[in-house]
Order: structure tokens, then C-alpha cells, then sequence
């Protein structure tokens, strides 16, 4: 107690982590995936030092059930790697284990030391171009994010270790960044997505003096390479708090370095409603374990500004069709920039937005020829956001529910009259010698 004061008035570190005994934390050992065990047990065996980490230990000390299982150890990946039948080493710059088990990946990693205090190998904002050091577990909890992200679980002896008061803040059930918040933002500006995402998915408050840099910290999302955006963007989305999550986003000022204009989709009525409604959806379809498509849910997020780009268009003179066309190239052009949104996910997107407008045409044989489309049942679920939404008129969706369960005859009985001129009827080339039957309807032969 009296070294803790001195050391505080003499502003030392404390002395090593705090070692919390089972009795005094609530992980059950029974709760906690066989694969994670497993893995530790094997590097124990082996001689190393192997914890359970990051936010599996966070979630279990929330009662919550972990996503998937992280394993920190003093193992080089080379090390690990031999002991397990089936692992593989993956990364480049940073090499860690994926040790399969009973069908669970578990990953591995050696610990690693903070990022570089030098300027060398930072962008001109602070931003950490390489951190690919081993180091000490008392590092690796260093360069962690939050401290509820940078508690170890020992399985062997079912102590928890504490480097940094995360225990306390889970108590305080706060998000607080390890360090100088600005600096820490500055290193890696997903930070700043991380603490909203895991706040808004733990329910957890982030702690003022780091939340406090966020907002004029937001503008270094530009500058993360695109695809380390969509990934965490992804898992935002597919966080099943994707609603709570993009509404803090919004307050915490980080939403229009993500998707350049959703604040400004917000801000018309049936953009706020549409978007709102395709959050809510993806949450419930999330929580209940049904499948999500990222693609619908781009689709969904950047809708309403393709339709604005698009009547734009139309308002110059463009052909509806041609506009849409230019309006997704225009409008994907955008995000890709920022995003990195795979050419496979906006293929989809594209196929689901075309599809829109032909859902109107229900004459003839175009709604067949819709119901036969393999994206379909994706672009009507579309369809129906946007009846939900108030978009289009309801009794359009009703059709179409209607009208791909119904039986031939039923279809032939819904479909509309052709409107407008007839398509017109291919001619056919008389024959040398052959004549018409009727005179009124004689087609002279074209000259040649
Ligand atoms: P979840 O898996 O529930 O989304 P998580 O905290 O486990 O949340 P992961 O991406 O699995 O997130 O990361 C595992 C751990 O790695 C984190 O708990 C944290 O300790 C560390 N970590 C992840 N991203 C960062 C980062 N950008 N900066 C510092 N540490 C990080
Ligand atoms: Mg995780």
C-alpha cells in the first residue's frame, strides 16, 4: 500500500499487472471454448505461456459469448505451428497461427511490442505504417486498444491479468483507450470506429477523455487504406447493432468519413426511414442467426443517394434507364474510393438496383422474366424495404407476393393490360411470287 503511494507520488509505473484469483472474477472455466483451452493446454505442455485474450475475456466478463478466441503466447509462429495438426500461418507483415480444432479456428499470436515511438514509420498524421515487432506480454498489452481489450486469461490457473485497469472500467462498464487518446487515435484511426462499435455493441459508455478527441479526429478516416474500412465497416454492420451502432457514429461526428453522404441521406425523411428500416432488419436478422448479404446491405445504405443521382439526370433530359446506369457508376465510383467494396459486392449491388424499375412493368412477359432473374428474391426484398419505407406504393409489393406464389392461371388473371403502343411486329420477307392475302395489309417489299 505505502510502495503504491510512493510510487504514485513519485509518478512510477506500477509494479507489474494485477493477478485477479478466480474467486475474485466471474469467467467460468466450463464456459470458455474447448478449442481455446485446448490450445493453451498444448503451448503449456510445450513450455510457453498461453492466455486467452482480448475480447473473448471482455465478453466473458460481461456474460456475454465470445465471437471467436483469441490466444496470446511467448510462441514464435514457427513454434506453434508444429504442435497442432492443423494450423496455418497467415499474414504477411505480421505472421499469426490459425490453429483449427472440432471445426473452430482459434488464433494465435505471438505478443507483440507497441507500435514505434519514432517518427520513421508513421504517415504525416501519426498514422503506424508497420508494427511487426515480438515483444513481452507487458508490450503486447501496451499496444492494445482499450483497456477491457487488453486483460489475459490464464486457463492453467485461472487468473486473470490486469495491466491496465480494465477490470475496473468493466466495472465502470466505460471503454477507456490505453495512452494518450489523440496519439493512440492518430497511430490507428479504426480506433475510433472500434470504441463505437464495441460501445454501442456492449452497451458500454466510452470514457470522456477518449471520447472527447473524436470529433476532430474523425477527418483521419480518410486516410486508412480502403480495405481495412470495409472490413471494420462490415462488422459494424453485421454486428447486429448496426442500428445503435451508425446513430453513435453519427453523434461521435464519424459517419461521413465512412459513407461520404449518409448524413445526407439521413436528412431526407424516406432516406432516414429506408436506411433505418434496412438496419433494423440486418439486427434482427443477426440476432435470430439468419443469413445477411453485405451486398443487400450496401445496396440498401446507398439507395437513396443513387436515386437522387439518378433524378438528377432524368431532370436533364437523360432516359430513365440510362440515368440509373450513370448514377450507380457515379455513386460506386465514390464509395470504392473510400470503401473497397469488392467488384463481386457491386455486381450484386448493381443487379439488385436495376431491378428496381422493371418491377413496374408487370404486362406481357416482363414480370416472368423478372421472376426467373437468379437475384430475384433479393431485388423483391429490396422492393419491399422500399414499400415499408413509403417509397413505392404498397399494393405494388403486395402484387408481386402474390404474384410468385400464385398458379398459371392466377398470373395470366394479374397481369396488366399492355400500355402504349404495341411492340411492333417483326416483318417477314415475302417469298419471290408470294402475295398478300389481304390488300389493306400488303407491306410493299423493301427496295433493295
Ligand atoms: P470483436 O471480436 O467482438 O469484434 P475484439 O475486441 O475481439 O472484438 P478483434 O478484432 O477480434 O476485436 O481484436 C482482438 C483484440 O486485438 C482486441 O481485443 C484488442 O486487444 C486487439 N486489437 C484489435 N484491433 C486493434 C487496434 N486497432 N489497435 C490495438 N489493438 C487492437
Ligand atoms: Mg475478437
Amino acid at each position: 500500500m505505502i510502495k503504491k503511494f510512493i510510487r504514485k507520488v513519485l509518478g512510477l509505473k506500477a509494479a507489474g499487472p494485477k493477478r485477479v484469483p478466480r474467486a475474485k472474477h466471474d469467467i467460468e472455466r466450463n464456459r470458455i471454448s474447448p478449442a481455446a483451452l485446448k490450445v493453451c493446454s498444448v503451448l503449456h505442455e510445450a513450455g510457453f505461456s498461453a492466455y486467452v485474450v482480448g475480447g473473448a475475456v471482455r465478453d466473458l466478463l460481461l456474460g456475454a459469448t465470445p465471437k471467436d478466441y483469441d490466444v496470446a503466447t511467448n510462441a514464435r509462429p514457427e513454434e506453434v505451428k508444429p504442435l497442432f495438426r492443423r494450423a496455418i500461418i497467415i499474414g504477411r507483415r505480421f505472421r499469426i497461427v490459425h490453429v483449427i480444432l472440432n471445426q473452430e479456428t482459434v488464433e494465435v499470436s505471438t505478443f507483440r511490442a507497441a507500435a514505434d515511438t519514432s517518427d520513421t514509420h508513421k504517415d504525416e498524421h501519426g498514422r503506424v505504417l508497420r508494427d511487426n515487432v515480438f515483444g513481452t506480454q507487458e508490450e503486447d498489452a501496451l499496444r492494445r486498444d482499450f483497456s477491457v481489450n487488453a486483460l489475459y486469461y490464464d486457463p492453467a490457473t485461472e487468473e486473470v491479468i490486469d495491466f491496465h485497469d480494465g477490470l475496473a472500467d468493466l466495472k465502470k462498464r466505460t471503454m477507456r483507450i490505453i495512452g494518450d487518446p489523440v496519439t493512440r487515435y492518430r497511430e490507428d484511426p479504426v480506433r475510433m470506429l472500434r470504441a463505437v462499435r464495441l460501445a454501442a455493441k456492449l452497451g458500454l459508455s466510452i470514457e470522456t477523455g477518449s471520447r472527447a478527441p473524436i470529433k476532430k479526429l474523425a477527418p483521419l478516416i480518410g486516410n486508412v487504406p480502403p480495405p481495412r474500412l470495409f472490413d471494420e465497416m462490415l462488422k459494424l454492420l453485421m454486428s447486429g447493432h448496426a442500428s445503435a451502432c451508425v446513430r453513435r457514429l453519427r453523434d461521435e461526428g464519424l459517419s461521413e468519413g465512412l459513407l461520404p453522404l449518409l448524413d445526407v441521406i439521413l436528412d431526407q425523411p424516406l432516406g432516414e426511414r429506408f436506411v433505418t428500416l434496412a438496419l433494423a432488419q440486418t439486427d434482427e436478422r443477426v440476432k435470430t442467426d439468419r443469413p445477411v448479404s453485405p451486398a443487400f446491405l450496401f445496396a440498401a445504405l446507398l439507395w437513396h443517394e443513387v436515386l437522387a443521382a439518378s433524378k438528377a439526370r432524368e431532370k436533364k433530359g437523360e432516359r430513365p434507364a440510362l440515368a440509373l446506369e450513370a448514377a450507380m457508376d457515379e455513386v460506386l465510383e465514390t464509395q470504392c474510393d473510400k470503401l473497397a467494396l469488392t467488384r463481386k459486392l457491386t455486381a450484386t449491388m448493381r443487379e439488385v438496383w436495376t431491378m428496381q424499375p422493371r418491377f413496374e412493368q408487370r404486362s406481357g412477359q416482363r414480370p416472368y422474366r423478372l421472376l426467373e432473374s437468379p437475384r430475384f428474391r433479393m431485388a423483391y426484398d429490396f422492393l419491399a424495404l422500399r414499400a415499408a419505407s413509403g417509397e413505392v406504393a404498397e399494393e405494388l409489393e403486395i402484387w408481386w407476393r402474390s404474384f410468385q406464389s400464385a398458379n398459371d392461371e392466377t398470373r395470366r388473371a394479374m397481369l396488366q393490360p399492355e400500355s402504349g403502343p404495341k411492340p411492333r411486329r417483326r416483318r417477314r420477307r415475302k417469298k419471290p411470287g408470294e402475295t398478300s392475302a389481304s390488300g389493306a395489309d400488303a407491306t410493299p417489299e423493301p427496295a433493295s
